[in-house]
């Protein structure tokens, strides 16, 4: 075939021009498309040669390879994937074959406001070249094709393609960018390195690069005959389980997150089902300085087939399990998923879903093991992170059981680590109600007179002295089906935790009582709302109780002190 001229598809040159006019800020990612290009082609080759192994010719090695010429200003990615034939060529890259993509494209246009946010994060794969070069020249050859069948593609990104038939002896596709002239920061092995092991660290095919020496008489770095691997080359969580050590999960936690602290705890699944992705979770130690930033994304870095795609994808796991970290790989969502895309995708819910209830069986393990050792690391979990987790009971209506399982507080009992189900297994047989009270502190919460009758009864109390724990309230009230009473609040149905000769002797005392009531209800009158004698005090001889469905003292003063 000898050169001929064609004309891109129309939806092309619309993402030509939306491409080199709105992705400029964010130009660098034209190397981590091109090269997850290069090793979707490598995949591609792995699997046609699963059923005809000569595809392989005499290089049975995949890898990439990242070279440029300072002096032609260009910059070829190199694979030895499968290539493409004329007519693969044009078809991919002339047209778009993909339907999401033209969906996408209306939305684009459809909503001119959004266009520049949502074209920054759209990652447009083979076209993103033209950010940086004004001509991008492809020779390829499919694999199993001769020689004398490779193809050059070559395009100045405007509105049409050039394709003729070349010899090449190596199957396989070489991208050759042509940098405009503005465009020479890129020619440098210090600056394509620094990209590919921000994008491509993980990509699990060798990325290669040119060894370079210091040379004293010219003072320049001058490029050697060997090659050198420059990304990571594996996908920690793409490997086996049981392939990997521990002190490797440690350290892959301490790369993605800067803690110099091991994990508390980790997780590593592949999932496979409707939605298919790994994850690979980890609970740090200690929580970070800005925990209590609920809009600080969250530590989960989102991958699509071993390529990164974001940090912090926050869509990817509830807020009030903001703390976790790790690494989300799916295989379903397309690669240029943008945050706005992932709020909606149903596989990010899936995959949501799927982590949370992850992270929840880690917590669960560690807080009902027979092990001290865990119930320790629990305790110190719950220590750093408890209060974020009792946001859940607001916002993950779905787990509030196993949410609520896994509070623990203090109690008139002891000091920490009180669960809800503990306390229900001390619950005395007259009483059917969980009794907390809210207070600042637990000196503050210990000294309170409401708790008296409790006392004296030995009736349990959890002593609740989060800043959280009035909100928690709001939204929990039950758990397996007993109700939690304030004892701060209205009038506490004492009268089952009382025996008969103590209900008759308190119905005499507030017989007794009836004219010092009237005289105090009347000089009260514009301060409170009722006055009762009550059961509940033993040596004081009142107390402030607020109504049923009124703000507790205790939430009234922490507004107060917020200024509200
Ligand atoms: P995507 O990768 O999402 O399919 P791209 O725009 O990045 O979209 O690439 C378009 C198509 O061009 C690919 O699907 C593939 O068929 C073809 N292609 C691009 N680069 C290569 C390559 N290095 N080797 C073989 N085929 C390629
Ligand atoms: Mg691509």
């Amino acid at each position: 075939m000898t050169k001929q001229t064609h004309a891109f598809q129309a939806e092309v040159k619309q993402i030509l021009h939306l491409v080199t006019h709105s992705l400029y800020s964010n130009k660098e990612i034209f190397l981590r498309e091109l090269v997850s290009n290069a090793s979707d082609a490598c995949d591609k080759l792995r699997f046609e040669a699963l059923d005809n192994n000569a595809l392989y010719e005499d290089q049975p090695n995949l890898e990439v390879r990242v070279l440029f010429d300072a002096e032609a200003k260009t910059i070829t990615i190199r694979d030895n994937g499968i290539g493409m034939s004329a007519e693969e060529a044009a078809a991919h890259l002339g047209t778009i074959a993909k339907s999401g993509t033209r969906e996408f494209m209306a939305k684009l246009e459809g909503d001119q406001k959004k266009d520049a946010n949502l074209i920054g994060q759209f990652g447009v794969g083979f076209y993103s070249g033209f950010i940086v070069a004004d001509r991008i020249t492809v020779e390829t050859r499919r694999a199993g094709a001769p020689e004398t069948e490779g193809v050059r593609w070559s395009s100045e990104g405007t509105g049409e393609y050039e394709l003729e038939t070349i010899t090449r002896a190596t199957r396989g596709t070489d991208v050759i960018l042509h940098l405009r002239d503005e465009e020479t920061e890129f020619l440098s092995t210090w600056k394509l390195k620094s990209i590919i092991s921000k994008y491509s660290d993980h990509i699990s095919l060798p990325i290669l690069m040119q060894k370079e020496e210091w040379d004293q008489e010219t003072s320049k770095q001058v490029k050697q005959d060997d090659w050198e691997t420059v990304n990571k080359a594996a996908a920690l969580w793409a490997r086996s389980k049981s392939d990997i050590t521990d002190t490797e999960y440690q350290d892959f936690y301490k790369q993605i997150s800067y803690d110099q602290e091991a994990p508390l705890a980790y997780t590593h699944n592949r999932v496979e089902g409707r939605s298919e992705y790994t994850q690979l979770l980890y609970i740090p130690k200690k929580a970070p300085f800005d925990l209590w930033n609920r809009d600080k994304r969250g530590g989960v870095k989102l991958y699509v087939k071993r390529v990164f795609i974001m940090d912090d994808a926050e869509a990817l796991m509830p807020v009030y399990l903001r703390f976790v970290k790790g690494v989300i790989d799916s295989a379903d969502l397309p690669l240029n998923v943008s945050r706005e895309l992932l709020q909606e995708s149903r596989d990010v819910k899936a995959i949501r879903e799927g982590s949370t209830k992850r992270v929840l069986g880690m917590l669960e393990s560690l807080a009902d093991s027979e092990s001290a050792d865990d119930k320790a690391k629990y305790l110190a979990f719950w220590t750093e992170f408890g209060a974020v987790l009792k946001e859940g009971i607001g916002e993950d209506f779905a787990n509030r059981e196993r949410l609520a399982k896994l509070f623990r507080f203090a109690s008139t009992q002891a000091d920490e680590g009180v669960s809800f189900a503990d306390y229900v297994a001390r619950m005395k047989d007259c009483q059917d109600k969980i009794y907390v009270i809210a207070a600042d502190s637990l000196a503050a919460a210990k000294a309170s007179p409401q708790l008296e009758i409790f006392k004296k009864k030995g009736i349990e109390v959890l002593l609740l002295v989060d800043r959280v724990d009035e909100w928690m309230l709001s939204h929990l009230y039950e758990f397996e089906g007993k109700e939690l009473q304030s004892v701060a609040k209205g009038a506490v149905d004492l009268d089952k935790l009382l025996d008969d000769d103590e209900k008759k002797a308190a119905e005499a005392v507030a017989e007794g009582f009836k004219p010092t009531l009237d005289k105090l209800k009347d000089v009260l009158k514009d301060r409170a709302k009722d006055v009762r004698v009550t059961t509940r005090l033993v040596d004081s001889p009142a107390c402030l109780v607020v109504d049923e469905g009124d703000m507790s003292g205790h939430l009234a003063r922490m507004l107060k002190q917020a200024g509200q």
